[in-house]
């Protein structure tokens, strides 16, 4: 059998595979039929609960209110009877560890009646609390093992569905993952607190302008990146397998460089898979909206409608496990991967972030009135407050090792944490902060007295190298990997928000606003204030130039390159200072996050260099080997019949070979020091296994480009992002 034999009989199966039917085509079933049919959402429980019941529920969700006993015994019981008439056997308490990954333990509603039989049971405290064994889920030190219990705890504001499977059906309850303290061990927990915490404080400012009594809630929306690619490829390749990118691979001959893929005719194979996804998300009540190709050959994104954030994070978790779940039905594996090829565009999570309520409307959008503007004024300012004062922050919670590859990488945003405004909000913060006329209209714009001119909303691919871009109505937050939960970010952009409007109520509540005119000059003067701190933030001009990394350092903007930098800002005292002043989390559960994400970039570093060795010992240096010795052979073969041929390419893979052998040795023993300790190990693995691995990389690679296609056992860049 040839070197080559996994590659070419990969290729021939794609060629040759029949086309994936979905379940029912949308053609013959509406969406509006199956939005939402697995949900047990508030429709459904108004339909089915006694009045009553339904009214204290919807109170809890809508404001909080503690829920008793007998109101849950209720709503479980007739969650219960849906989900039976739905097939369900099982119910699972869903939970979403700091792993970012979800997590669910099921059990079966059926239990022995005592007289031979069975009998579906689901009470209300089972509904409420369930205990799943948690000690295998990272806690960063909160949980010793003695006392490893973790609890899971409804969430009444995220609604229950169903889970589908060929052989059965699952009910799923959204919880909170706590341990026996009450600490968060997950990463909704803190998402609800940050959700209250900024509710409290964007009262305060709303009160002065009578639009304050509704919940401020924060809304997000998440553009999901994600590359298809068949799977054949992606089990011949352990890298992909094991790590979910490839750590090797030659560039293809043809990349991207002719961008003739991005927003292209959608592949027939991709785009069955996308409708049967679409529709598995519709089916959970998730309004996923856009769908289109990305930059990268083989690269695609999907897009819901926004949502209240905790809802928006647990829709985002599912689109993700959809996504997964129904490509593997098309033959294909969905790489959540930031950076599963080297030298093509990677993956993000553009995470578009505003803040409203019912009587306040969306606070990011600047409104056609005096008044509208102000507090559309006041709400901004303390965006960029807060992007600001906690860009380090802002960074720490995108980092991790994935992303790493990403950020600054001239496709998405660099690690230096600015916001761009766009040049009409610009003006109009310059107009009142320094007193400059406004172009458009030749005077000075007053807060409470003129109406904003008109700020353009975002046309999608306008400066799109901003980490936190205005885009018209709100900002969106473009450092997010593909492969990351959102809470984390909307946690840090909610506690933020929640300190700088802390901070601006604070400034408004002393002034004298006791008429509108004199509120609008206290809007003006917070205003100036805030724009003339922070100005130094704002950046409208291209990210990803060199010249803009020199500008930043002389305005002493952070840049935090890598996720060894990033991740011990959470240690610092102004940071667990912040969570804890606000109640998101305690100093000891933001140290404990601090470990977990620590202990998951060491771990994935050690991860990709033990299968890196291994390939390359196993896989690319016999190859090599093999090669050689057939120049070997060829030559001393001419040389018998008096020929003098080239020795060049054997002497380059000869070269090659030893060079590799180096780079292997050199990596191992990179490994073999590996120091102790958190954050010297983080380090280490930054500044010592890391460029090992790029060593060993970059000699594989050119080996690749040299060696016998025919003795070449991988599937290449070009197979894998070409031929689907
Ligand atoms: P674009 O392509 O210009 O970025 P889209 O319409 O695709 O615009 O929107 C991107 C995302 O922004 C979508 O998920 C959308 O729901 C979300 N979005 C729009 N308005 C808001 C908002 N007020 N809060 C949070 N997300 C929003
Ligand atoms: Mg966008």
């Amino acid at each position: 059998m040839s070197g080559n034999a996994v590659r070419l009989e990969a290729i021939s199966e794609i060629i040759n595979q029949q086309p994936v039917g979905t379940t029912v085509p949308f053609t013959e079933v509406s969406t509006s039929d199956i939005f939402g049919e697995n949900v047990f959402s508030l429709s459904v429980m108004q339909k089915r609960l006694p009045k009553d019941t339904y009214k204290l529920l919807k109170a809890t969700i809508e404001a909080g209110a503690k829920l008793d006993a007998s109101t849950a015994n209720a709503v479980a019981a007739e969650m219960k009877s849906w989900a039976l008439e739905r097939g369900a056997t099982h119910y699972a308490h869903v939970f979403y560890p700091l792993t970012g990954l979800t997590a669910e333990k099921h059990d079966s509603f059926y239990t022995p009646d005592g007289k031979g039989g069975t009998l579906a049971e689901f009470e209300g405290d089972t509904l409420v609390q369930g205990e799943p064994d948690g000690s295998s889920f990272p806690s960063g030190g909160i949980r010793q093992t003695f006392e490893a219990r973790g609890y899971t705890i409804w969430d009444v504001t995220s609604p229950a569905y169903i889970m589908e499977n060929p052989n059965g059906t699952t009910l799923c309850i959204p919880t909170a993952f706590v341990s026996w303290t009450g600490e968060a061990l997950d990463k909704k927990t803190p998402v609800l607190r940050s959700m209250q915490a900024l509710n409290v404080q964007a009262q305060r400012v709303l009160k002065f302008f009578g639009t304050d009594g509704a919940f401020v809630s924060s809304t997000a929306g998440a553009e999901q990146e994600y590359f298809l690619i068949d799977k054949n490829f992606f089990y011949a390749r352990p890298d992909l397998l094991n790590a979910g990118r490839t750590l090797f691979g030659a560039a293809p001959p043809k990349g991207q460089e002719f961008d003739d893929h991005y927003f292209g005719a959608i592949p027939e194979r991709v785009l069955a898979c996308m409708f049967e996804a679409e529709r598995e998300c519709f089916k959970l009540g998730i309004p996923v909206k856009t769908r289109h190709n990305e930059v990268a050959p083989g690269q695609y994104e999907i897009a819901p409608v926004f949502e209240f954030s905790n809802l928006a994070t647990d829709h985002q978790q599912l689109i993700m496990v959809n996504l997964q779940k129904v490509a593997e039905k098309y033959g294909m594996v969905c790489l959540l991967h930031e950076k599963p090829f080297q030298g093509v565009n990677g993956s993000g999570k553009h995470l578009n972030f505003s803040m409203g309520s019912a009587n306040a409307g969306n606070l990011f959008d600047p409104g056609a009135t005096p008044a509208e503007n102000a507090q559309f004024l006041v709400f901004c300012a303390a965006m960029i407050r807060a992007v600001f004062h906690w860009a380090p922050l802002l960074r720490a919670v995108v980092a991790s090792a994935s992303n790493d590859h990403r950020l600054g990488a001239n496709e998405a945003p660099p690690a230096i944490l600015s916001i761009f405004l766009g040049d009409e909000l610009t003006e109009v913060f310059e107009s009142i902060a320094k007193g400059k006329e406004l172009g458009s209209r030749k005077r000075v714009m007053h807060v409470g007295a003129d109406v904003l001119p008109e700020i353009p909303r975002d046309s999608g691919d306008r400066n799109r190298t901003s980490p936190m871009a205005f885009t018209g109505n709100r900002f969106e937050f473009r450092a997010v990997g593909s492969n990351q939960s959102i809470a984390g970010p909307l946690v840090a952009m909610n506690t933020i928000m929640a300190e700088s409007l802390d901070f601006c109520a604070t400034k408004i509540e002393a002034a004298d606003t006791s008429t509108p005119k004199k509120l609008g000059a206290a809007v003006e003067a917070l205003v100036k204030e805030v724009y003339l701190e922070c100005e130094n933030v704002i950046f409208n001009g291209d990210g990803y130039c060199d010249e803009w990394h020199a500008e930043a350092a002389k305005r002493g903007l952070p840049n935090l390159k890598t996720t060894a930098d990033a991740l011990p800002v959470l240690k610092t005292k102004e940071v667990q200072d912040l969570f804890e002043k606000y109640d998101v989390l305690s100093a000891r559960e933001t140290e404990s996050r601090y470990e977990v994400y620590s202990e998951q970039y060491t771990m994935t570093i050690n991860v990709e260099s033990n299968i890196m060795l291994k390939m390359a010992r196993t896989t690319i240096f016999p190859a090599a080997v093999r090669y050689q010795g057939e120049l070997a052979i060829s030559l001393a073969n001419l040389k018998d019949v008096g020929i003098d041929a080239d020795t060049d390419t054997l002497t380059y893979v000869t070269k090659l070979i030893a060079t590799m052998q180096g780079a292997i040795k050199a990596l191992k023993a990179a490994k073999d020091g590996e120091p102790e300790g958190t954050e010297a190990a983080c380090d280490y693995c930054r500044d010592t296994t890391i460029p090992a691995m790029e060593a060993l990389r970059e000699v594989a690679d050119k080996i690749e480009s040299v060696v016998a296609d025919d003795l070449w056992p991988l599937p290449t860049y070009q197979e894998m992002l070409f031929i689907r």
